[in-house]
């Protein structure tokens, strides 16, 4: 959102001083109130997020068509670290993060990882890293395998593009990095601003280096073909140099609509429902500002939306009766309808690092924190030109490993999977529809260990540190609500490492590391390993230390997935919740498998894809009728 908006906004909702609600600008500086707030809109979309503006927008171009986005967070004030791609991810652990901790996890030795979600318009596109990935075909082609018809790379890659406005590297960077893409695979008529940063730091050199001297080929990820080494474009703005997000994208570009109307620091805690003849409808939305504060309600025309994210929209249908009976009577809510896999099949990508100290007189990123002098210099230069260390998210070049390409023991880790038990991977409560469901998913991560064309390890360089991101977890969790309130923060098991064919996978992504720490490009920066250390070999000493040391990549998916309802789904292959009508969901709940990719451009593709099976349905005809 622009600054001038922002400031007016802020000042009208001073200057009228709402008590309850606080509001947003509305049909050009007209604020929504308590009192504006219509008593009944066509759609209701919940969460103003990644996937949740995106709706709304484009649920909106029809003028006909309205739509209230309810958001319990607030407008964000264009801090630095949230405009800053050099600061990018600042925003975590602020007032604009949820700051929620995955439950203590067994397979972590039980620590408690916390997880950042976005609390404000835009959700957690406004806390990321900026890295804006699409995953590999064999991935979205595995979605529909699982019973998803049309869910694949071909059927998504109009939306990947339909999201997009790609602008392709600075000449600069294009020569420098000998950097190609074909501009038939982006779009250019997207909101979401999307293009390199017109400045890498200097050992991206090094590791690009490394990676063909390894034989390891670069592609382009927009391809399908996301294996390997590729340089990665960012969702920033290549004139202002600042993040585009949910907000700059789809809430900026539909804000004058007389029919779009958002209100932030609400709180969504009730899907209402009727029964009527058997059948549930949605007949409205509750929503409070603080568990104390006094339930307000819409009425829900056509549909409620929920894009609440993988953590809370489970939790929002628990809570409002739709689960698992046997844990609703645990939080004292009645069944409304009976779907038990609703937050089960939680998985998020693991994170480990093995980090290494450099001997270099090149610039690295850590100067930004530890030479004042450098900092003071960087912030000039961005400040002045737009230019330098502080335009550069990182993660400028990532690569994208199928297991033989890091690892000599597939066929050992292969037959270590297949002789194993699927069960291992799931919580001792998984409904058997969810474990039916997951022997499905077993046998395709199964094939994946073996495939050339799909991605099981992800390599972040960062000046030393070599992150691994461990890409087809098999591991699973469940997402269950605390209570009956949903202000008391859901508990999120994410099973990290249950099954320990995951361990596995992550020890060959550490002997890979040092191969890769070892080869030229990289022995230049002469690398010491200060975790886990040289010393650390045996098998015992690298499990302890994955156990000890993995986290989150921030990407957790698959709590409501979209599936088969005997194999475990919540939402059908039109992202309807089964049993309710009036009721979607199109947030990274629904992903059934995670692809090997930072998880925000397939959440736009979703959810673009999810606005126009809406629009072509007959209740949104029908309203536009209206
Ligand atoms: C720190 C961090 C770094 C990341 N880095 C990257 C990256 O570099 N690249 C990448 O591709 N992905 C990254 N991700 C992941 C990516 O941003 C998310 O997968 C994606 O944004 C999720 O979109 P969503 O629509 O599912 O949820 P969100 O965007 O989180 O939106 C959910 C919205 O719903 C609101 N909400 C929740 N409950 C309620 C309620 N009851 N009532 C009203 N509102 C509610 C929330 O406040 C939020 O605004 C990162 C995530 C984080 C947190």
């Amino acid at each position: 959102m622009s600054q001038i908006a922002k400031l007016s906004a802020l000042s009208l909702a001073i200057a009228l001083s709402i008590p309850e609600v606080s509001a947003h600008p509305l049909f050009s500086g007209k604020v929504v109130s308590r009192a504006d707030l219509l008593p009944e809109y066509d759609y209701v979309v919940v969460g103003a997020g990644t996937s949740g503006l995106t709706v709304a927008n484009r649920l909106t171009e029809q003028k006909n068509v309205n739509v209230l986005v309810i958001e319990a967070g607030d407008l964000d004030k264009n801090e630095d670290f949230v405009t800053i791609p050099g600061l990018a991810g600042g925003a975590a652990g602020t007032k604009y993060d949820w700051n929620v901790t995955y439950t203590a996890n067994e397979g972590l030795g039980g620590r408690k990882v916390p997880i950042p979600q976005g609390k404000i318009v835009g959700g957690s596109s406004k806390l990321n890293r900026l890295i804006f990935d699409r995953g590999s075909k064999s991935d979205y082609d595995g979605w529909e395998s699982l019973g998803n018809k049309g869910w694949n790379f071909a059927g998504l890659l109009p939306y990947f593009k339909k999201n997009e406005k790609f602008t392709p590297p600075t000449k600069e960077i294009a020569a420098q990095y000998d950097i190609k893409n074909d501009l038939k695979n982006h779009g250019d008529k997207g909101y979401m601003q999307t293009t390199f940063s017109p400045f890498f730091w200097p050992t991206t050199k090094n590791i690009v280096k490394a990676t063909k001297a390894l034989g390891i080929p670069i592609n382009d990820q927009a391809t399908g073909n996301a294996i390997g080494g590729f340089f990665c474009p960012h969702n920033q703005d290549p004139v202002t140099v600042t993040r585009s997000s949910a907000d700059e994208a789809y809430y900026d570009t539909a804000v004058k609509r007389q029919n779009f109307h958002v209100i932030t620091g609400q709180q969504v805690s009730r899907i209402v429902t009727k029964k009527s003849n058997g059948a549930v409808k949605v007949t409205g939305i509750e929503f409070a500002s603080s568990a104390s504060a006094k339930r307000q309600s819409v009425k829900v025309k056509q549909e409620a939306i929920i894009a609440a994210g993988a953590l809370f929209t489970p939790q929002l249908l628990q809570v409002s009766g739709i689960g698992d009976p046997a844990l609703l009577k645990t939080i004292n809510v009645t069944t409304v309808v009976e779907l038990p896999a609703v937050g089960h099949n939680l998985h998020d990508h693991v994170l480990l690092a093995v980090a290494n100290t450099l001997n270099t007189t090149l610039i690295t990123s850590g100067s930004l924190r530890s030479n004042a002098t450098f900092a003071a210099e960087a912030r000039k230069q961005y400040d002045t030109e737009k230019k330098g260390p502080l335009t550069s998210p990182t993660g400028d070049f990532l690569l994208f490993l199928p297991l033989q390409t890091y690892s000599n023991a597939t066929s050992a880790i292969a037959s270590q999977a297949k002789a194993g038990k699927a069960s291992a991977s799931l919580p001792s409560d998984t409904p058997p529809e969810v474990a039916k469901g997951y022997q499905a998913q077993y046998a395709s991560l199964n094939e994946k260990l073996v495939a050339k064309d799909s991605a099981i390890l992800e390599i972040i360089w960062g000046d030393g540190t070599v992150i691994l991101g461990l890409q087809h977890p098999y591991s699973r969790g469940s997402v269950k609500a605390a209570s009956s309130s949903v202000f008391d923060a859901p508990l999120a098991d994410v099973g990290f490492l249950r099954n320990p064919i995951d361990v596995a996978l992550l020890r060959e992504g550490i002997h890979f590391a040092r191969r890769l720490v070892k080869t030229e490009g990289i022995t230049e920066l002469k690398p010491v390993e200060v975790a886990p250390g040289a010393n650390v070999t045996s098998d015992a000493d690298l499990d302890a230390f994955i156990r000890r040391s993995s986290s989150t990549l921030f990407h957790p998916a698959g709590s409501c997935k979209m599936g088969p309802k005997d194999q475990g789904g919540v939402v059908d292959s039109e992202l309807k919740v089964y049993g309710v009508e009036g009721l979607r969901i199109v947030d990274a709940s629904v992903m059934p498998i995670l692809p090997a990719a930072h998880t925000m451009t397939t959440v736009y593709a979703v959810a673009e894809k999810a606005a126009d099976i809406i629009r072509g349905s007959a209740a949104y005809k029908a309203a536009c009728l209206e």
